[in-house]
């Protein structure tokens, strides 16, 4: 079993780009910047803005972290969104999901220009995806596409079974796998919760990518011996081990699954840092375009 480590992976595309980032500079001009809208004060989505703003800085991007009070109404986001299309020293933005309850997601992914939509949700993008247009792919899809395409991993011709049908992970890396592309030629299967005989189904996948956030639900039962996996699940438990209070959990039961597979990613180290590291190259790629 290799693991597939998404940490050393993305610390190379960070190189990659702040050497970019660099030369952009060293010629005059001001680098990519980076804009993230926090609605309200949930810690998991701080938590994650505080990262990409870290990132940003690490690469040598600029980057503004927009906070709004979490009884801010639907009205009053549109406005910041339509400011911040507007505004010329902004590349690409992001607004933070989950959302308050008060305020429509769709409506807000529908109102973000999609020149500037480095998260990949707006239909614009999602369309150019399908039709294999150039776009910004969706940050988790695009960050398991690279780390296939970084250990060589062969996708053609083999059988993938996706398992969850989220518009942010499982439906985009469906389309991306089945696409006439390396990574990508693979048959895909796209598995959900209505889906019948599961198990077997997943264990007849050489590649598996599970996207659920149901903790540790595939087991070995369900990997095909030489299997390459790859859990995006991530489900915050408690702990009180750890001085955050939580550990975060994946999809995989990786312990059972590890030695049946010929790569794994494990939760710690492997989608994560993959999807940071994609949000900074739709950056550089949303500035590139301008
Ligand atoms: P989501 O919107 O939570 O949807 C879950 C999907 O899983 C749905 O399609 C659902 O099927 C399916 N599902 C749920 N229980 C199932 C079961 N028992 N059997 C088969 N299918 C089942 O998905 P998401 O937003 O993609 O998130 C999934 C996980 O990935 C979460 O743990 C999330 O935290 C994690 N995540 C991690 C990253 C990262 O960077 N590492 C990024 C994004 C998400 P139905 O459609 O039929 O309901």
């Amino acid at each position: 079993m290799q693991l597939l480590d998404g940490t050393a992976c993305s610390q190379q595309i960070r190189q990659e780009i702040a050497l970019e980032v660099e030369a952009i500079v060293a010629a005059g001009k001001r680098p990519p910047h980076l804009a993230a809208v926090l609605v309200g004060d949930d810690g998991a989505s701080q938590n994650y803005v505080g990262m990409k703003v870290r990132d940003c800085e690490e690469v040598g991007f600029g980057s503004t972290t927009v906070r709004m009070k979490a009884s801010t109404t639907e009205a009053e986001l549109l406005a910041k969104i339509d400011e911040l299309n507007s505004n010329d020293a902004i590349d690409g933005f992001i607004v933070q999901l989950p959302l308050p309850s008060q305020i429509n997601e769709n409506n807000v992914i529908l109102a973000i220009d999609p020149k500037k939509d480095v998260d990949g949700f707006c239909p614009e993008n999602v369309g150019n995806l399908s039709l294999g247009l150039p776009t910004f792919v969706s940050a988790t899809p695009n960050g398991i596409m690279e780390l296939l395409r970084r250990y060589e991993i062969e996708t053609e011709g083999k059988h993938c079974v996706v398992l969850g049908r989220s518009n942010i992970v499982g439906t985009p890396i469906a389309v991306l796998m089945s696409r006439n592309t390396n990574p990508g030629n693979a048959t895909v299967t796209l598995a959900h919760s209505r889906t019948k005989n599961l198990k077997a189904l997943c264990a007849s996948a050489d590649i598996l990518i599970v996207a659920i956030g149901r903790t540790e639900f595939v087991t070995a039962d369900m990997v095909k011996d030489g299997a390459v996996v790859i859990d995006v699940g991530q489900t915050r438990v408690p702990d009180n081990t750890r001085k955050s209070g939580f550990r975060n959990v994946g999809d995989v039961d990786f312990e059972q699954v590890k030695d049946k597979c010929s790569y794994i990613t494990f939760v710690t180290g492997g989608v994560g840092p993959m999807t940071r590291a994609s949000l900074l190259q739709n950056t550089l790629k949303a500035y590139q375009r301008r």
